[in-house]
């Protein structure tokens, strides 16, 4: 049985914070606002997990209004998250994610996102698909004032891969 689950986040973009992507940090003059460390992508990930599963979403979770949670690294959150899912029965089939940043590139980050993301869901690089776009200088993303992020998840019950 497969469940499908879509997730999205948007952080600002602002001055005086780290830029923090899929677990690794952008070079940039600008950084993601958020009470975590606003990682839009690992954030994506969580919510379409959760909707998956019908788990309610992130804010339910893990709420912005808990010192807990506090400039948190955000793939604790996912670890954490992934434990939910194991617990319900079900693994990762792949994931496919859509990063929306103007600049700056994207493209020689990927591959380290790929891997911190792998390594916390225990799954092979070659089942998570991140491509990145510009928003054409349409829209807050356009204009380098935010970033976001669109992701979709398929989950399998089981506990083994075939691949
Ligand atoms: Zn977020």
């Amino acid at each position: 049985m497969y469940r499908i689950g879509q997730g999205f986040d948007i952080h600002k973009l602002v001055k005086g914070r780290k830029f923090i992507l899929g677990g690794v940090e952008i070079k940039y003059k600008k950084g993601l606002l958020g009470h975590s460390d606003a990682d839009a992508l690992v954030h994506a990930i969580i919510d379409s997990m959760l909707g998956a599963l019908n788990l309610g979403d992130i804010g339910c979770h893990f709420p912005d209004n808990n010192p807990e949670y506090k400039d948190i690294d955000s793939l604790i959150l996912l670890k954490k998250t992934y434990n939910l899912v194991k617990e319900k029965g079900y693994v990762i089939n792949n994931i496919d994610n859509t990063l929306m940043v103007q600049e700056p590139k994207m493209k020689d980050y990927i591959p380290l996102m790929k891997e911190k993301i792998a390594t916390i869901l225990e799954i092979d690089k070659d089942l998570i698909s991140i491509k990145a776009k510009t928003m054409e200088e349409q829209d807050s993303v356009g204009k380098k004032k935010s970033v976001s992020v669109f992701t979709t998840v398929l989950l399998k019950r089981g506990n083994n891969y075939e691949n």
